[in-house]
């Protein structure tokens, strides 16, 4: 028989974004159309070896930075 315990736990309560510092909440309507992006670098990554790269971003300026090279295809 498995006995539990009780245990605290974070959660995200805000995402600043990174290049218009928008904040953004999990109340707002585009809440989950940010896109946080986070990962560790190998040897040969522009970033430096073993760098930790990472950006959070709201939908708009996804669009604004990234939008040329996004592949968007409509939703069904
Ligand atoms: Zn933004």
């Amino acid at each position: 028989m498995l006995e539990y315990r009780d245990k605290i736990v974070q959660e995200v309560a805000a995402c600043a974004c990174d290049r218009c510092g928008r904040r953004l909440t999990p109340g707002d309507d585009d809440w989950h159309e940010k896109l946080s992006v986070e990962y560790r670098g190998g040897y040969f990554s522009v970033f430096g070896d073993g760098a930790t790269v990472s950006i959070d971003l709201c939908q708009q300026c996804v669009r604004d930075a990234l939008g040329p090279w996004l592949r968007i295809c409509p939703g069904v």
